[in-house]
């Protein structure tokens, strides 16, 4: 048996590579693994919802971000050659101080894989592939994860276990925590990475009846083809172009090649418990839902971004009842996002709100939300705390970096509707801990939250 690491993630998708980058710039030692013996490719979970961008702005990658893909193009329905609707998916929105990247942002899924390994790679770290997570004991000071490796298995001990290994993954199932949900049989949806001729790049091109799309992918030459229910079995490049050919009537555009295929089955699931003893589960491996509304990637990112900080503080002595935070917050989080993305794909809309953004996810209310000012405002502890100016800078810089921020208000800024002498606590994952008029609640909250005197950043407004 070796032990080499104090967390074994398992599944180096979107939500375990954020962990990992997380973890790894706290200074955690960490394994990650994936079965599979490379990298996947597909443009998948394409669509950045803001508050994503902003988990990444935290972690040092929006710049690369916006350097590979692209705003939504407007969208644009047809009967044959001839243009019926042109519409956008959501308005874009003006950046404001407090919601500097207020719109949506198209990037394949692949690629938005690649950079976060890209960054996990600036902190030493990188993925183990063809090494899959097998069997899981635990006691209470560790787990045993059995890996298999070209037919090999190694045993490893760890502090932590995390499964983000996808809703088809081994770490749900080797605890024995249920699913449940449902997958909807009678329909299927075909998504495909393509090259097309002869059709601009500039629109999100649409036919109904059956419902085809072809969606140029940002900082790629390619588009992301996607087929609603076809009634016959398109497997190869030939298929799908004789079909696309046949369905939209349209002879001036083909498509010339073919670089990912995949179906999908509305299935909505969730894990019933996300931490059994030292097992945590994120991601995929906890909920799926329709891709509708470009919801699930976003949400697993956002899962590993509240568990990050959790996990290193645990290790570091924190008490261990912050880590049963992760559960109680994510989880109604889970539920949510669920029944969104359930009334997105039943209404068949495919236009957006404000809701899809993710700003507005709260953990109000929590295991860890302080609030004890006799006259709350607008914004209460649990919320996102919102950017601002601040001397010739902006909030988002103090906040950027694994620390804790304690901002100190001479009156009202900004988003921040708070009274002079208010307090607030600004917990590593950028949602307000404790908002109060009394020093003394932030200092008897402090070890409460798994925070360290010496990890608080202050800063007076
Ligand atoms: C067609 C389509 C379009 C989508 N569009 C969007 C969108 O626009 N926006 C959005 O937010 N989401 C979208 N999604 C959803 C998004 O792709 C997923 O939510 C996302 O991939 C989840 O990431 P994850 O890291 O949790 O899991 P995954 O990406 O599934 O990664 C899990 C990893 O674990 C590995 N693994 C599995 N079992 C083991 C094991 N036993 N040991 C080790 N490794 C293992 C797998 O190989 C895989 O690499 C879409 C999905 C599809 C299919």
């Amino acid at each position: 048996m070796v032990a080499v690491a104090d967390v074994l993630i398992a599944g180096a998708g979107p939500t375990g590579l954020t962990l990992a980058v997380d973890l790894a710039r706290r200074g955690v030692a960490c394994r990650i693994v994936d079965k599979e013996p490379v990298f996947a490719t597909g443009s998948r979970g394409r669509g950045m919802q803001p508050r994503t961008l902003e988990v990444f702005d935290d972690l040092g990658l929006l710049d690369a971000v916006f350097a590979h893909g692209s705003a939504y193009p407007p969208m644009r329905a047809y009967q044959g050659s001839e243009v019926v609707w042109e519409g956008v998916m959501s308005e874009p929105t003006d950046p404001t101080p407090d919601v500097p990247y207020p719109n949506g942002w198209m990037i394949p899924q692949w690629r938005t894989a690649a950079l976060l390994r890209e960054r996990l790679a600036g902190f030493g770290g990188q993925v183990e592939l063809g090494t899959e997570l097998v069997a899981l004991e635990q006691d209470e000071d560790g787990v045993i994860a059995t890996l298999s490796r070209d037919g090999r298995a190694e045993r490893a001990r760890l502090a932590y276990v995390v499964g983000a290994d996808g809703g088809k993954g081994a770490a749900r199932r080797l605890l024995g925590v249920p699913f449940e949900g449902v997958t909807q049989e009678d329909f299927r949806v075909l998504v495909a990475d393509v090259r097309v001729t002869g059709l601009d790049r500039e629109h999100w091109h649409l036919w109904r009846e059956p419902m085809i799309g072809l969606c140029p992918l940002g900082g790629t030459d390619s588009f992301q083809l996607t087929i609603a229910d076809p009634e016959r079995e398109l497997a190869t490049l030939a298929d799908l172009a004789g079909y696309v050919a046949e369905r939209t009537g349209r002879t001036d555009f083909r498509l010339d090649g073919l670089t990912w295929l995949t179906e999908w089955r509305p299935n909505t699931r969730m894990a019933t418990r996300f931490q059994v003893g030292r097992v945590l589960l994120a991601g995929d491996a906890a909920h799926v839902h329709p891709p509708t509304g470009g919801q699930g990637l976003n949400t697993g990112v956002q899962d590993a971004y509240n568990l990050g900080w959790k996990l290193a503080a645990v290790m570091g002595g924190a008490p261990g009842s912050l880590l049963a935070t992760y559960e109680q917050e994510r989880l109604p989080v889970a539920a949510h996002v669920l029944g969104l993305s359930t009334r997105l794909f039943e209404q068949r809309t495919m236009t957006r709100g404000r809701e899809e953004r993710q700003l507005g996810l709260s953990y109000r209310g929590g295991p860890l939300a302080v609030d004890d000012r006799p006259a709350p405002g607008v914004l209460r502890a649990g919320d996102r705390a919102p950017d601002g100016p601040w001397e010739g800078k902006t909030l988002f810089d103090v906040f950027r970096g694994p620390h804790w921020t304690l901002l100190e208000f001479a009156g009202p800024a900004g988003a921040y509707d708070v009274r002079p002498g208010t307090w607030v606590l600004v917990r590593p994952d950028g949602y307000l801990g404790v908002v109060t008029e009394n020093p003394a609640t932030v200092d008897a909250c402090l070890g409460h939250l798994g925070c360290a005197r010496d990890d608080v950043v202050t800063a007076r407004v």
